[in-house]
């Protein structure tokens, strides 16, 4: 029998590809894109907005850098809707392109060299898919519906209204020029750098933003907003909104500046920024952390909403705000590691509100993440670390809340220090982050990783204790229980779920006479502790005191153990 030799490739990069388990794949940068230039600026002019045809004029300038010894076109991202009027390069010459579906080929007048600069200017008629990059929203006689625009662009929407390279693993600095119908405004990244109202009434905003970030949180709201100004240190801190709930911004925004000092506290990085503009439009689904831009929702909660702390103030605030450093300031270099993104940002509220309202509220806070996460894992179980993963907002919070108890409050905040400042205007893996941990702790934790991030679900632990009077002890039984039967997909990629979860724990034994704790590992599917110097009768067996790990517990116990525990430590989860 005879194979066709490109048949015998294809079958031997399947082959291989099955054999690398989710861990290689992440490890070995599997999911991130790759392309030949290295994007450094783009001016993104855009006006003419026109409502009925969801349409706009747009003309973008790109610089970017040679990574190929001889490059003589650049692939883009660009949506097959945007209609190209000319594509011009240095001294006014007219380049050809190609198209094919959404992506844009520019050919240049001739091939550049590694390490060589280029510049041009693709001028388009653009068109969009309502809600495909850019949303416009018209006012249909509703009230607290004014017309506007907002774009949306993670994951991969933002090439629908400008020609990008539309993946995180490009970081390059902007301008968003927007001209905007009279009564109008337009708010975007960085710092506005001029604002000038024309004889008709149309405005021309120019806004820079001059550090770099990645493309996908590239942001534009045009809508007519007023500002409410606030401050923290030298940084502007401003809410958007519409004229009518110009009385509700302050109320709801004001901890916004508290949280940024907190935040700058807590990760030793002072919030990175030009400013942080807060902007509400209509029809959202919830945040989006566009770089030093968040867009939000525009349902402000009122003076009556405030009860049993909404989900505005409690988490979209302090979630969207803490992007500011965990995804715009270093981000995710693939989407299989949006975690680090996500992760971090759902993690850090609970941390501002430990501070600020204290440790029952924050216990309150992960146990929401908590009960998630377990709905997620029953539904379908998958590792945090992997492409598509369905449970990177509340598992993530909860392994890193994890790490900082395993590592202790200022090695973990070390830690948080040295990926953010590695990273800095940068993207990272997972990998960049248990390096950053390394350096700063010195503590090789490989077999955190790989159970809590790169394998799936989490230990379910059956517990059973028993006093022996004569030998006072306490001898605590532990079963993990957790059972794998996930199956390989098409690819041969096949989540698993460790047998047996490797951590630390405290079990903490409650007498007459005090308290006696011992500390032991686990790392079997069945492990054994003696607690010893027990010279009266338990009142109570606390099975992970300070509840340090994310698990399952079945641990039948007196009524009277669980009273005591109730009534001395009433640990929310435990
Ligand atoms: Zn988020």
């Amino acid at each position: 029998m005879q194979l066709s030799l490109s048949l015998l490739a294809a079958c031997c990069a399947v082959a291989s590809l099955a054999a690398q388990s989710n861990a290689e794949r992440i490890a070995n940068d599997h999911y991130t894109r790759s392309h030949d230039y290295d994007l450094i600026h783009q001016k993104i002019e855009v006006s003419h907005f026109d409502w009925d045809s969801t349409s706009f004029d747009g003309r973008v300038t790109t610089t970017l850098v040679a990574r190929r010894a001889t490059l003589d076109s650049v692939i883009l991202d660009a949506g097959a809707k945007l209609l190209l009027k000319r594509v011009t390069g240095t001294g006014g010459a007219t380049l050809r392109t190609a198209r094919s579906g959404d992506t844009l080929v520019v050919f240049f007048a001739k091939p550049i060299a590694f390490g060589d600069t280029v510049h041009f200017i693709i001028s388009y008629h653009g068109v969009v898919e309502n809600g495909r990059g850019l949303t416009y929203i018209s006012p249909d006689r509703q009230p607290h519906r004014p017309r506007q625009i907002w774009s949306q662009g993670e994951d991969h929407d933002n090439h629908f209204w400008f020609p990008t390279y539309d993946f995180p693993n490009d970081k390059m600095t902007w301008e968003v020029v927007a001209t905007v119908p009279k009564g109008m405004t337009a708010v975007s990244n960085g710092r506005l750098v001029s604002d000038v109202t024309a004889k008709d009434g149309s405005r021309t905003l120019a806004w820079l933003e001059d550090k770099p970030s990645a493309t996908y949180l590239v942001s534009l709201v045009v809508a007519p907003l007023v500002k409410v100004h606030d401050v923290w240190r030298n940084v502007p801190v401003d809410y958007y909104v519409y004229p009518e709930d110009s009385a509700l911004a302050r109320p709801l925004f004001k901890i916004t500046p508290d949280m940024i000092d907190t935040y700058s506290r807590l990760t030793g990085v002072a919030y990175p920024w030009a400013k942080y503009a807060q902007t509400t439009v209509a029809d959202f689904f919830g945040g989006m952390e566009n770089v030093s831009a968040t867009t939000l929702v525009d349902w402000l909660p009122g003076p009556h909403d405030y009860q049993d702390r909404p989900w505005y103030p409690w988490i979209l605030i302090p979630h969207e705000l803490s992007h500011q450093w965990f995804g715009d300031y270093v981000t995710t270099e693939n989407w299989a590691n949006m975690w680090l993104n996500e992760g971090f940002a759902e993690f850090m509220p609970g941390q501002y509100w430990e501070r600020t309202l204290g440790t029952h509220t924050a216990q309150d806070y992960y146990l929401d993440e908590y009960d998630q996460f377990m709905q997620i894992d029953h539904d379908r179980r998958m590792p945090l670390a992997a492409l598509g993963s369905n449970n990177i907002y509340p598992k993530g919070a909860l392994v890193l809340r994890m790490l900082k108890q395993y590592l202790g409050e200022k090695p973990f905040w070390a830690s948080v220090h040295r990926y953010l400042t590695d990273h800095a205007f940068d993207n990272a893996t997972t990998d960049d982050l248990r390096q950053a941990v390394l350096d700063a702790t010195g503590q090789n934790l490989d077999w955190f990783w790989d159970q809590w991030i790169y394998q799936a679900g989490y230990p379910e632990f059956t517990v059973a204790a028993k006093y022996d009077s004569a030998a006072g002890t306490v001898t605590v039984l532990v079963q993990q229980t957790q059972q794998d039967s996930s199956k390989a997909d098409s690819t041969g990629l096949r989540f698993t779920t460790p047998d047996a979860f490797r951590m630390p724990v405290t079990v903490r034994v409650g007498t007459a006479a005090g308290d006696v704790t011992a500390r032991a590992l686990l790392s079997r599917r069945q492990d054994t502790i003696v607690v010893g110097n027990i010279k009266f009768a338990p009142t109570m067996v606390i099975f992970d005191d300070g509840n340090t790990i994310l698990k399952r517990l079945t641990f039948e116990q007196p009524t009277a153990w669980l009273a005591t525990q109730l009534q001395r430590d009433p640990d929310l989860w435990n």
